[in-house]
């Protein structure tokens, strides 16, 4: 990987972020960090529930070339309750404790979120929220100008808005140049979006990236052209070092993606701050780590602790599609508590840690479904992971003592959880999920290794 990738070492990362243990406390003392700035509208307003618990403490960052605040907390609109009053009930309580960034695209919930999302905001005067919607890249039947521009124009429709906040060109990398050539820059779109936003119909242009870090770079050392105003990257504490693990090819680590845009001076928005979930549910000897220091925060709060606590971020994106994970988001960014130096270090060395485990990236984001054959393909992945979390996995060595009883406990499980035309097994490696994965993934390679785990051997 280019020497770029790993400008910033530890120190200097620490640096940055300016935590020395007695600057993170003091911060801490003074309650949201010093730059964040207030809530744009003054008192939250009473959610619902008549519970007030964070109002006014949520922790803003200032737009750069805009001045808005933005709440650190953003409302990732992309796994959502199917009823949309639940979504609603929701919202409410996110928008009365100060959250006010929600991102969605067209893609999302298989093409209906971006309207629950118009739905639900549109309760609310349009200055009370920003909203995120983006150009999606994943079906090239959508590629040609015209087809692009329809969904550009339906995204206002849906939203219910005359302008959008911020827009994205959606998950460039994947594909690599290419796909960038392809999709944006010869049919002239990336063109038709600068001139939407200098008719102020988009207020903030920028791009979310995973894959190919040539495409980041292309689109980066074009910055004076295009004059990006954020971009969406993937960082979480193992992101930062061990991004490229168990992907087709070593993607840029978080490290890397970071300073660049840090150097820049284009503020990051954060995607996948607990990656897909799996930094919330981590193994025990990782929880007992977390809680000697911290009783009383779960894993995900300090997977959000530690993103937050980057000066050069905008918002962090959760999905948040139940109210419990949605009361504790407000809560670690009501005020954000920045991590110190020596809780910094701590998630250093556990994410060595973790990068040693055999896990399967899978953010259980679902653009790789559905699957023409019936795989569940995330609902697979997830049973691994948890099964390498719990200690479950028949590893390292089918030879090995326990190896039997390891693999008929494996196996109960998972014919438990997973119906039978929905296993690992039915995958007849057709690959037409591959290019679809913005982890890159080899998917039919790891169903293939699901399905020897799964395959009992003769005695
Ligand atoms: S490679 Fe396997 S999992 Fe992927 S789409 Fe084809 S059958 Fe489904
Ligand atoms: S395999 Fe890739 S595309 Fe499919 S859910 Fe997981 S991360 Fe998303």
């Amino acid at each position: 990987m280019n020497d770029k990738h790993h400008d910033i070492n530890r120190r200097e990362f620490l640096r940055r972020l300016g935590l020395g243990t007695a600057s993170a406390f003091s911060l801490m003392a003074m309650g949201p960090l010093e730059g964040f700035a207030k809530p744009l509208w003054g008192r939250a307003s009473v959610s619902p529930s008549g519970d007030e618990k964070g109002a006014n403490s949520m922790t803003y960052r200032r737009q750069n070339g805009s001045g808005e605040n933005i709440s650190l907390l953003g409302f990732g609109m992309m796994r959502l309750p199917r009823e949309q009053e639940e979504v609603d009930r929701l919202v409410d309580y996110a928008i009365a404790h100060g959250v006010n960034y929600f991102d969605t695209a067209p893609m999302y919930g298989g093409g209906r979120n971006e309207g629950v999302t118009g739905r639900t905001l549109s309760r609310y005067p349009r200055d009370k929220y920003y909203v995120a919607t983006k150009m999606s890249n994943q079906n090239p039947q959508t590629w040609p100008f015209e087809r692009s521009k329809e969904m550009y124009e339906n995204s206002f429709r849906q939203l219910r808005v005359d302008y959008i906040d911020y827009y994205l060109l959606h998950s460039i990398g994947g594909g690599g140049m290419d796909a960038l050539r392809g999709r944006f820059l010869d049919n002239g779109l990336l063109d038709f979006l600068v001139k939407e936003r200098e008719a102020k119909r988009i207020r903030h242009l920028g791009f979310s990236y995973h894959g190919d870090v040539q495409v980041f770079d292309y689109l980066l050392d074009h910055h004076d052209k295009y004059h990006w105003d954020f971009v969406q990257i993937q960082m979480n504490y193992v992101d930062w070092r061990h991004a490229g693990r168990g992907r087709r090819r070593a993607d840029a680590d978080a490290e890397y993606l970071y300073g660049r845009l840090e150097k820049l001076g284009i503020q990051a928005v954060i995607m996948e701050p607990i990656r897909g979930g799996g930094l919330a549910n981590v193994a025990d000897e990782i929880k007992e780590q977390l809680r000697a220091v911290r009783p009383d925060d779960s894993p995900a709060t300090w997977g959000f602790r530690w993103v937050g606590s980057f000066p050069n971020i905008l918002t962090t994106l959760s999905g948040m599609n139940r109210m419990e994970h949605l009361e504790e988001n407000v809560r670690t960014f009501s005020p954000l508590q920045p991590c110190t130096e020596a809780e910094n270090e701590l998630l250093a060395r556990i994410a060595d840690q973790m990068a040693g485990f055999p896990t399967i990236g899978c953010t259980t984001c679902e653009y790789c479904m559905p699957c023409p054959y019936g795989v569940d393909i995330p609902g697979n992945f997830a049973f691994y992971n948890k099964a390498v979390t719990d200690k479950m996995l028949p590893l390292p060595e089918p030879t090995a003592k326990d190896y039997a009883e390891k693999q008929d406990a494996f196996i109960k499980a998972y014919r438990a959880a997973i119906p039978a035309e929905k296993r690992a097994t039915t995958c007849v490696d057709c690959g037409q999920c591959i290019s679809k994965c913005p982890q890159q993934i080899r998917i039919p390679n790891q169903m293939s290794r699901i399905v020897e785990l799964a395959r009992k051997r003769r005695k």
